[in-house]
């Protein structure tokens, strides 16, 4: 018997197998996945790799094969089916094995697992409420911060977490120790998220349309199932606060009842305390928890759990569709249209494609779910290739808000310069009157440089391609950059289009909203969220849950406040500077502007009273933006879909990036015009255009530059073909070996 097995080294000359004998007393323990020890090259050193297949056939002269020297103990073996899935990996996005290998098995190394104390109340209700009437009295501020916050979990939580987030340190649970309202004990860490059940998110009674949805999804699995061919894929649209969350619920409950297990891929910024409790309400310790934050220990208990059967949902960021259950039945994508779900890194690949993969190796059930379906997958369903599934009515008691859209540039005719239209502060007066909730949502989203005309709402346009030309400062000159071809000429002083001087690089941060709010608003509290005011672990889930328990009345925020989230009594949200995301100069920048708006709106009016949206933009007669207004899902898809089409974008047609990168700048240049030409060859005849070089989007970063390449026509196969070959020229030429080359393929951003 012999094992070809791969060696665990990052590098690409190593991307390829090698041949060893099984020693007898290995055989019948191995098998494809496990990590195993054995001697290589000259020096015979040992090293360290995985099992990718087992075969009775050497590969050359037997007598020449080194046996292998053990099983290392310390890895974990993937399932044969996450070892396939590497394969495609490899194939599909053009990686080594080994990266494909590390995407799939996550953690290698078993970590230790520390101890840590945990602290919860001690003593009867009553006497805990007594004391905190007392440290009302006597101002203990902290003590009672600590009582309420262990109010709400019983089970405790761990001093780490206390301290950071800021609810009590050492002295102050020493204290309450000592005077028997909390006890501390040691626990082996715990390593799941803290999060406590709430009666509030108990089964609900489904309503019709959740009913039928959830009918017509499991049929379609179970149809497919029958059948044994596609894997069955249900796009669930449904508009903001329909309710998908609760079909998600019972299609889970309906896989476990079927004794088989789940994932639900949430994009990390949605994976909010109140979407986990809805689901450690309804199936408790069953269910895990994953996120980039845990260490490799804590990812590795999980799995560990996963594979043992303990646990049988897990939810997670995209690494969570590699979790090893053996009787995978049902894989959930919600929010499907998130940009987070593509990996930045090799491989690049997108988690809806790995899922619908995965699902069809193991017979497993696919739901895309979206109030805004990336129109990849809208086309898809159009198509027939998935079963489109829809929700078009809110759940609750609440309805679909009311929608305004402001010109901001007749606000500036009319003589108001402020970053509020007089509509929107209106409605915020309004708000705060009513002791309402209003959100204040900052686009932020795509080339945030853009130096655009506050007069006629023009982008500044490259005069050779229709291109927004992109900031960039210099010794406090005002520079502009040709995104293309990397001129840099003088920012114009006046508009191209209408000669106004009211040009402006669109760039009011959130904090100086916030401080525009508190000056304009003083009664009111303002909480912000941004990357600034979060940057600890916690920090995400202390402004929403303040915001969510009324201790601000506004909250001002990026597009990390437009996900997830369910507050009850938001009855205002305005969205400042709509366009900000249209002038990224990339084919989905109108899709990523309509997703944004469309789900920023739908915070508002989710509880009983009906919410008011305000839209600011200097493009209001674009169709994002319009039909965003209109919460016109199908009307934006069609005109979307029309521009694609005729430019041959993606889903109509297919691309491939190849992404350049070096120190040198002049070495890039120069390497990426030889790889060009490689590519103009090999692609000739094809049908395939070779679009470039251009400089990525943040040219230099690090002193690293970057240029790209986008090849765009032929089928996905043709495309992996051409990689193929420029793959070997890359390998054949020294040249690249100080240039680090990237493929993506149906990249998500591309010119
Ligand atoms: P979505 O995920 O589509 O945005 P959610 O599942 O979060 O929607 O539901 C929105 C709101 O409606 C939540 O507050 C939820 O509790 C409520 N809800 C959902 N389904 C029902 C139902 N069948 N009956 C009553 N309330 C429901
Ligand atoms: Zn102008």
């Amino acid at each position: 018997m012999y094992a070809n097995v791969i060696i665990d080294i990052m590098h690409e000359k190593l991307d390829r197998t090698f041949q060893y004998e099984v020693p007898r007393e290995l055989e019948g323990k191995l098998c494809p996945g496990m990590q195993v020890s054995f001697p290589f090259g000259n020096g015979d050193r040992q090293r360290k790799g995985y099992v990718l297949e087992l075969t009775e056939e050497p590969q050359w002269d037997p007598s020449k094969i080194k046996k292998l020297s053990g099983i290392a103990k310390k890895g974990i073996a993937a399932e044969g089916e996450l070892i396939a899935l590497a394969c495609w990996l490899k194939e599909a996005y053009g990686c080594t094995m080994i990266q494909a290998l590390h995407t799939v098995l996550p953690v290698r190394d078993r970590v230790q697992g520390g101890e840590k104390v945990y602290v919860r109340l001690a003593g009867d209700t009553c006497k805990v409420d007594s004391y905190l009437a007392l440290c009302g009295k006597r101002g203990y501020r902290a003590r009672a911060r600590l009582i309420r916050r262990l109010k709400d979990c019983p089970e405790g939580l761990d001093t780490g977490r206390l301290s950071s987030e800021g609810t009590a340190g050492m002295p102050v649970i020493r204290a309450l120790e000592q005077l028997g309202i909390v006890r501390c004990e040691r626990r082996e860490a715990f390593r799941r998220p803290e999060v406590s059940k709430n009666p509030e998110y108990g089964r609900k009674e489904l309503n019709e349309e959740q009913q039928a949805a959830v009918e017509a999804i499991w049929e379609n699995g179970a149809a497919a199932g029958r059948e044994g061919k596609e894997p069955p894929v249900a796009l669930l649209y449904g508009v903001t606060g329909s309710g998908k969350t609760e079909v998600y619920l019972e299609l889970i409950r309906r896989t476990m009842e079927e004794g088989r297990q789940a994932i639900v891929l949430i994009p990390e910024i949605a994976m909010t305390y109140q979407t986990l409790t809805r689901f450690y309400t309804r199936f408790g310790d069953q269910v895990s928890v994953m996120n980039s934050r845990m260490s490799a220990g804590e990812r590795y208990d999980q799995f560990e759990r996963a594979r043992r059967g303990e646990i049988r949902v897990v939810i997670g960021p995209r690494s969570a569709l590699f979790t090893p259950f053996d009787r995978l039945g049902l894989i959930i994508v919600d929010e499907e249209h998130e940009g987070a779900y593509k990996s930045e890194q090799m491989p690049r690949y997108h988690a809806r494609d790995v899922a619908i993969r995965r699902a069809g190796m193991c017979g497993a059930a696919v739901v895309l779910g979206s109030a805004t379906p990336s129109v990849d997958s809208y086309w898809h369903a159009e198509r027939g290739d998935y079963k489109l599934v829809r929700l078009p009515h809110r759940a609750g008691a609440g309805q679909l808000p009311r929608v305004y859209v402001e010109d901001m540039r007749r606000e500036l005719r009319e003589g108001n310069r402020s970053v509020f239209s007089a509509r929107l502060r209106g409605q915020m007066e309004a708000c705060l009157q009513r002791r309402e909730q209003a959100m204040l949502f900052l686009n932020r989203r795509g080339y945030s440089g853009v130096l655009s005309c506050r007069s006629c709402g023009e982008a500044v346009k490259c005069p050779h391609c229709v291109v927004a030309l992109a900031v960039q400062r210099a010794g406090g000159q005002r520079h502009l950059v040709r995104h293309h071809c990397g001129d840099v000429r003088e920012a114009p002083k006046t508009c191209p289009s209408c000669g106004s001087r009211y040009l402006s690089e669109l760039r009011a941060g959130t904090q100086q909203i916030e401080s525009l709010v508190r000056a304009e608003f003083p009664g009111a509290r303002v909480l912000r969220m941004d990357m600034d005011t979060t940057r600890n672990k916690h920090d995400h889930e202390r402004i929403l849950s303040a915001f969510a328990a009324g201790e601000a009345d506004i909250l001002v925020g990026t597009q990390m406040i437009v996900k997830g989230h369910d507050f009850k009594n938001v009855t205002l949200v305005g969205v400042l500077a709509a366009d900000m995301s249209l002038g990224a100069g990339d084919y989905r920048a109108c899709e990523r502007t309509f997703q944004l708006l469309t789900q920023a709106a739908g915070r508002a009016g989710r509880g009983e009273r009906a919410g008011e949206v305000t839209i600011q933009t200097y493009q209001p007669e674009h169709y994002s933006i319009r039909l965003a207004a209109a919460q016109d899902y199908e009307g934006f898809y069609e005109r979307e879909i029309a521009y694609r089409s005729l430019l041959r974008y993606p889903p109509c047609g297919h691309m491939l990036a190849v992404l350049a990168s070096c120190r040198e700048e002049e070495h890039l240049r120069r390497a990426v015009g030889y790889l060009k030409e490689m590519a103009e060859r090999i692609c000739a005849g094809q049908g395939v255009q070779v679009i470039g070089p251009a400089q990525s989007g943040i040219y230099r970063v690090k002193d690293v530059y970057r240029r790209n390449l986008f090849l765009k026509g032929g089928s996905l196969e043709q495309l992996a073909g051409v990689r193929r070959k420029l793959e070997k020229y890359i390998g054949a030429n020294q040249g690249f070996d100080s240039v680090q080359i990237q493929f993506d393929p149906d990249p998500m951003q591309a010119l």
